[in-house]
């Protein structure tokens, strides 16, 4: 069964997409081709109208945690509050499935925001996994009986169809149904609800005292123990392994502190060697220069946040192909708002200004060297939901100084390069999974039209509701942020930092 998305207008996902009109075709999940807006379409094919909308790659969020929705809680919590509550979810398989609910719910939320592919960096024991596997185990099972219902209809031979779409309006109703939507519609073709794909590194290796260690890291103590945990991890087939380098801003003990770093180089060292040996990717959580020149020597594949760079950060960045992944959104909150909403220290606030304009001037430099920069969102974080990866692009594209369609290729294509997912997905193109969002307005003229996605497709099921519902108070807490400019920032940061002597956010 073919679809047709017509009368829409495409964003291929390229550094520098324009749109132009056309019709993407789907077959069994894939693009199968893209038609000029007046070509002729298969006959046998379910047509959708996009009308005038505008077809992009789905997203792809590279910095995802799964077991929290970003609500700010009304007190700070402790380190031992998280490994308290880990222990909790994981103590009896009743609490235990609760937990991978929510997980697989939160997963959810990020596809209805079209964000088709996340990375879990981060999370409880193997859950983000298991959930990976059954939405995947859903997928077979979906398309095995569209293809059984296909194959009965499959002895019709159909010449071209002498329709020409162009961008003539036709109204929904008379729209053939997709295969999908069909499919969806009737319920028992459905064994759960669409989500994302999932590539995760499931729990990840910190040290004791260090950064999430507990609650969504293993604590180890010695290059030895290193290994035995990434092999640990890997019997639970992750995609990535995660290290938790350097400490993160809650967990600073010191105003003018944040990112200490925790993980001994020999330990980094040990733990990307048997990770790559076992042909894993390893990501690293670093929010500290000290921290990143380590991480780079040590093997570390993507840089997860950044720090203010150097020449010889920039140097190890180029030597040994590494990337860094950009997250402005867990931090841009702590740094600018009033403690009173926050409920932070007004030490984490100031650390987090530091952290901020490090995050913001490794990510500028980056880009003016060619070193690749991916996004994500640090969802889970406080101030960071699980729908908001929209604001990353608004962010990058404020204060990182790239056109709103660069900030929408770095999402999509960019950000699949960097997982080594883009012979997979991140672009329309012809063979890429059918991985798509469409919006009402253009992107290119204001990144705001990826609020509210009129539709999601994923491995070409059509989502059934897209959209979230949302969190009125963050929603407007954060939109005030984002009329920040680059040059307020400098100001803003400046004001609140007493180290402003290398000139603020200045690279
Ligand atoms: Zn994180």
């Amino acid at each position: 069964m073919k679809t047709a998305y017509i009368n829409g207008f495409i964003l291929d996902g390229t550094a520098d997409m324009q749109p132009r009109r056309g019709t993407v075709l789907v077959e069994n999940g894939r693009i199968a081709e893209i038609l000029s807006p007046d070509a002729l379409l298969p006959a046998d094919c379910g047509i959708r109208d996009l009308q005038g909308g505008f077809l992009m790659p789905g997203l792809i969020n590279m910095h995802v945690h799964l077991n929290s929705g970003g609500k700010p809680s009304a007190k700070k919590k402790e380190p031992e509050d998280y490994v308290r509550l880990v222990k909790l979810a994981t103590s009896n398989p009743v609490t235990a499935h609760l937990v991978r609910t929510i997980i697989r719910g939160f997963a959810e939320s990020q596809l209805r925001s079209g964000v088709t592919t996340i990375r879990t960096v981060g999370g409880i024991l193997d859950y983000d996994g298991k959930v990976r596997d059954e939405m995947d185990a859903g997928y077979a099972k979906r398309a095995e009986q569209r293809k059984q219902g296909g194959s009965a209809r499959s002895g019709r031979v159909n010449p071209l169809r002498a329709v020409r779409t162009g961008m003539t309006r036709i109204p929904l109703g008379t729209m053939a149904p997709s295969g999908l939507g069909a499919a969806l519609s009737g319920g028992a073709a459905s064994a759960s609800a669409p989500g994302p794909r999932i590539l995760t590194s499931n729990a990840g290796i910190s040290v004791p005292g260090g950064h999430v260690a507990g609650s969504l890291a293993y604590p180890v103590t010695s290059p030895e123990e290193a290994v035995q945990y990434v092999q640990k991890i890997a019997d639970s087939h992750p995609n990535l392994i995660k290290l938790m380098i350097t400490g993160g801003i809650m967990d600073a003990e010191k105003e003018g502190e944040p990112g200490v770093l925790k993980m001994d180089p020999a330990i980094i060292r040990a733990a990307c060697e048997e990770a790559h040996r076992l042909g894993l990717p390893v990501a690293a959580h670093v929010e500290s220069t000290e921290g990143v020149v380590e991480a780079l020597r040590g093997g570390v594949d993507t840089i997860e946040h950044g720090a203010m760079p150097t020449d010889e950060m920039m140097d190890l960045f180029q030597e040994r192909k590494s990337c860094l992944i950009t997250t402005i959104s867990p931090v841009l909150p702590l740094a600018l708002l009033d403690i009173h909403k926050t409920h932070v220290r007004p030490m984490d606030r100031y650390n987090a200004g530091i952290v901020l304009r490090g995050i913001i001037a490794c990510a500028r430099r980056a880009l003016k060297e060619g070193v690749p920069v991916g996004l994500g969102t640090d969802a889970g974080c406080p101030f960071v939901t699980q729908y908001d990866m929209w604001r990353e692009l608004a962010y990058f594209h404020n204060f990182c100084g790239v056109s709103n369609a660069y900030a929408l290729h770095t999402a999509t294509l960019g950000n699949a390069k960097i997982a080594g997912i883009d012979q997979e997905t991140g672009s329309i193109e012809a063979g890429k999974s059918a991985d798509f969002l469409v919006t009402a307005g253009n992107p290119l003229d204001d990144l705001r039209a990826l609020r509210k996605p009129q539709m999601v497709v994923i491995r070409g099921e059509e989502v059934p509701e897209p959209g979230n519902r949302k969190d009125g108070e963050i929603e407007r807490t954060l939109d005030e942020l984002l009329k920040v400019s680059y040059e307020d920032l400098a100001r803003l940061l400046g004001k609140e930092s007493r180290e402003d002597s290398k000139g603020g956010l200045a690279e």
